[in-house]
């Protein structure tokens, strides 16, 4: 297949790069690298199965030869404002690649007659009253808060793939992605297993919002690309949670990295993100990935961060 990866330097979509091209499918990426890195992807350049185009998918876009598959990842993802990458400080990039470059990769994969998947988030869920969130969950969003940009943006997506499927009769998939890290990431994301990360490293506490009582349940990156190559293969149309179903307090993740790279420096609690809405819980329940998909993460936290500790270590050199 002649995949095209929007996004393709981020951190999902790079590590989706090298999967694709290990299966010997050819990657076109697009990416205007508002918040990826040229050096995720550094590494494939020359290749004759891998091309870059340095472009906004919220306006037009070309492609130059065919197209059997969209991988459409492209959008800010960091919720935090004090991040020059978070989607706070890129709020109309945000709403804009969300709604038209949705459109503008729906129109591509129409165009090609090619298989089309979402990247969407568990965001579309807000501040979550159900608990764990099912795909039938209509979730509790502000739309008007800070992270609507976000929120309202990937519902959107979700809203104008669906209709692309059922009035256009493209063959789609969604998937609502949980919280992912991993090597790669930025270093000033700004999410909170980077920014844990590089506190650690530089042996300063680390900054826990409120009482860091919120829960999170954290995927680590080989498991997400093998549920999003396979969510891909399948015929399965309906929104489908992937992500890691063990949830955990933010305080609890902050000692265990405290406790893996040795820091001394313990925590320092911030004031809690009343002002970026800060969901309490998130947790997804995956029986549908693992039915339709025969799949769920196999990488446990320990090792997952170990990677990445290792990866953040030598980039901080
Ligand atoms: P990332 O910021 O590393 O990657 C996003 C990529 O999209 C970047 O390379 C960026 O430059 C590119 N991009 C943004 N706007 C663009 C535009 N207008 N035109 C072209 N390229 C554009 O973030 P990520 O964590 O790799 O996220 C990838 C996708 O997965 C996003 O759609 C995000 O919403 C979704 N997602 C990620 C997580 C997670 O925990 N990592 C969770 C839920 C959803
Ligand atoms: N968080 C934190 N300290 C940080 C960064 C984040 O305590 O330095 C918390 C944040 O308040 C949230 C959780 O960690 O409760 C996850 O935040 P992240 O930015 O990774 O993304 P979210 O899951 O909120 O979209």
């Amino acid at each position: 297949m002649r995949v095209l990866v929007t996004g393709g330097a981020g951190f999902i979509g790079s590590h989706m790069c090298d999967r694709l091209l290990k299966e010997d499918h050819e990657v076109v990426v697009v990416d205007n690298l508002v918040t990826g890195r040229i050096e995720n992807i550094a590494h494939l350049s020359g290749r004759s199965d891998f091309h870059f185009i340095k472009h906004d998918v919220s306006n037009f876009i070309f492609i130059p030869g065919d197209v059997d598959c969209v991988l459409h990842l492209a959008s800010p993802a960091s919720p935090n404002p004090t991040s020059p990458y978070g989607y706070p400080q890129l709020p109309i990039q945000t709403l804009k690649v969300g709604a038209l470059g949705t459109h503008n990769a729906l129109g591509v994969a129409r165009a090609f007659n090619a298989r089309f998947l979402l990247a969407s988030t568990s965001e579309v869920y807000g501040d979550p009253q159900e608990h764990p969130q099912r795909e039938q969950y209509r979730g509790f969003v502000d739309p008007i808060g800070p992270r609507s940009v976000y929120d309202e943006a990937k519902r959107f997506a979700e809203a104008i793939t669906m209709a692309y499927m059922r009035y256009h009769d493209l063959d789609t998939r969604i998937a609502r992605i949980f919280n992912t890290f991993g090597p790669r990431m930025r270093l000033d994301d700004g999410r909170v297993i980077p920014n844990f990360i590089v506190q650690a490293l530089d042996r300063k506490p680390l900054t826990v919002y409120g009482d860091g009582l919120q829960t999170r349940s954290f995927c680590y990156i080989d498991d997400m690309v093998e549920a999003l190559y396979r969510l891909l293969k399948s015929d399965f149309n309906e929104p489908i949670n992937l992500g890691n179903p063990k949830e955990m307090t933010i305080l609890s993740l902050a000692n265990l990295i405290n406790e893996m790279t040795d820091n001394p420096a313990g925590i320092e609690v911030l004031p809690e993100r009343r002002d970026s809405e800060d969901p309490q819980r998130r947790e997804p329940d995956i029986t549908r990935a693992k039915e339709k998909l025969d799949w769920e993460p196999k990488t446990s936290l320990e090792d997952g961060l170990m990677k990445t500790i290792e990866n953040f270590k030598t980039r901080m050199q």
